[in-house]
């Protein structure tokens, strides 16, 4: 679309020319994010340096008719900050601060902006705690967490992004900034706003300020790796920890024997148990050395009883570090099997999980196509990847077609979801409507109508 010239006249009286990109070179970094195969390019990106800019920004845009893109770090996976229809890209990269860190009343107060991994070392040298860790943590943005209500590897014990948002201030079409809760722990006033907010993929508005609840920093913590003959009896030992021994680990991870060679392959390392059916990965913290070492006893022991070839233990951050890097290592192995890869996240109830592997491995053979599945199994959030290996073009977009919404339906049929982490964004949107009551799809549209009459914050996202 062709940007006025007089938007462009009015946008340099708010900010300063140096902080809006217009030409194609310095527009591509943000024409996708880490969706594969997607892209397209904005008409211009503007890059504010405080909230007040946000908001007339948005007035302007409002005035121009022009569709707005809010972008935090651009690690999606769903393409929710790709200007699919053009228009402005609102990239929050500078408005990055930390405004408090109120340790009396538990709370960190934060720009969208931040990048999630230096939020949690500042906190951190606090002795305080900000659990939600995507493994996007040091290239990912508070911002984007929040408008995805971002999970992670600890969200099994602690939650995801949103059960940390105490509050939220924001800027509504056509520019109306809100603040919603804060330092208070309780507030019943109302609807809870800023709760339709978290998750809502900038479809209603930005995200200028945000108060993220704190919690005391663990200072032990143990890591153990197990390995199985076969993923129903991994999955029973993880699955029966908290309700058997009454310990909460902090993560419970696993991936499908069939990734270990792809990824001791770019690691350059045999890892162990390397012919097992699945590893597992299970991490506890707490605050002695005392609740740690026993937990890793009575646990370590819980797994072997339940048939695990052995229990390695990882008692220090080397040790650790390098059972983790396994773990961290899974997306790049898989890419450098298979380039193309259609990377879902569907959510079980825990206990589903295994029935959810074994129909997966089912439509991946009935289909002449490979499903591979790893993540975060304490949670029920487990990542399926269909590979294209050497399918023609042709052959892949009909896998596409085909697979994915089996893949998808089977979550659902097992009471389930389309996605435990990554969003709608843009590629799931037809799947809202495929999978889920269409009560539930026009309600969704009604609040976006009401928010956004005009449909201008981040358009053809979540909701067509
Ligand atoms: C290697 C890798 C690992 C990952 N691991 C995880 C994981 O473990 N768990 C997980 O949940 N996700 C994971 N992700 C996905 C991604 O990191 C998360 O979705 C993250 O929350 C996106 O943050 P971002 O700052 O990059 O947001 P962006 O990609 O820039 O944007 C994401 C969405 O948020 C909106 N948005 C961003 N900022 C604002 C704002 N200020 N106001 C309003 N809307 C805004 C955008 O419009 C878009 O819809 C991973 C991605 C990669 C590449």
């Amino acid at each position: 679309m062709k940007i006025p010239n007089e938007f462009l006249d009015k946008l340099s009286a708010v900010i300063d020319d140096d902080c809006v990109l217009l030409d194609s070179g310095s527009l591509e970094p943000y024409s996708h994010d880490e969706t594969p195969d997607l892209q397209a390019y904005p008409d211009i990106v503007v890059k504010p340096e405080n909230n007040e800019q946000v908001e007339k920004i948005v007035r302007l845009c409002y005035e121009y008719n022009i569709p707005i893109t809010p972008r935090g770090a651009g690690t999606g996976v769903a393409g929710g900050s790709v200007p699919v229809v053009g228009g402005l890209v609102l990239s929050m990269e500078r408005i990055d601060k930390i405004i408090d860190i109120d340790k009396g009343n538990m709370v960190a107060i934060v720009q969208p902006g931040l990048i999630t991994g230096n939020l949690r070392g500042e906190v951190e040298k606090m002795d305080l705690y900000y659990p939600p860790d995507p493994a996007s943590v040091d290239s990912c943005s508070i911002g984007g967490n929040v408008a995805t209500c971002a999970g992670g590897m600890r969200a099994y014990k602690y939650g995801t992004t949103g059960k940390f948002v105490q509050g939220v201030k924001a800027i509504l079409p056509p520019g109306n900034p809100i603040s919603l809760g804060g330092r208070m722990i309780k507030d019943v006033a109302g609807y809870n706003l800023s709760s339709l907010l978290v998750g809502s993929e900038g479809t209603l508005g930005i995200l200028t300020e945000l108060t993220l609840r704190l919690v005391a920093k663990p200072t032990f913590s143990v890591d153990l790796l197990a390995g199985f003959e076969s993923f129903e009896a991994g999955a029973d030992a993880l699955l029966t920890i908290l309700p058997e021994t009454g310990i909460h680990p902090a993560a419970m991870e696993f991936m499908e024997g069939e990734i270990v060679p792809l990824v001791e392959a770019i690691l350059e390392e045999e890892l162990p148990f390397h012919t097992a059916a699945v590893q597992t990965i299970v991490s506890f913290e707490g605050f002695s050395e005392e609740q740690t070492d026993n937990a890793m006893e009575v646990v370590g022991e819980h797994l072997l009883n339940k048939g695990a070839i052995d229990v390695l233990v990882a008692i220090n951050r080397q040790e650790s570090e390098r059972l983790w890097r396994a773990r961290r290592n899974i997306r790049d192995a898989l890419r450098h099997r298979s380039p193309s890869i259609m990377a879902e996240d569907v959510a079980v109830p825990p206990t589903k999980v295994p029935e959810l592997m074994v129909g997966m491995k089912k439509i991946g053979e009935s289909n002449n196509a490979t499903i591979l599945g790893f993540g975060h199994i304490g949670d029920g959030n487990v990542h399926v990847d269909l590979l294209r290996d050497d399918m023609s073009d042709s052959e892949w977009e009909n896998a596409k077609e085909i697979i994915v919404p089996k893949m998808l339906g089977l979550a659902v049929e097992l009471g389930g979801t389309i996605t435990g982490e990554h969003g709608i964004g843009f590629i799931k949107r037809k799947y809202l409507k495929m999978f889920y009551q269409d009560n539930f799809v026009s309600s969704i549209a009604s609040i976006k109508k009401a928010l956004d009459p005009r449909g201008l914050m981040n358009p053809q996202k979540v909701i067509v």
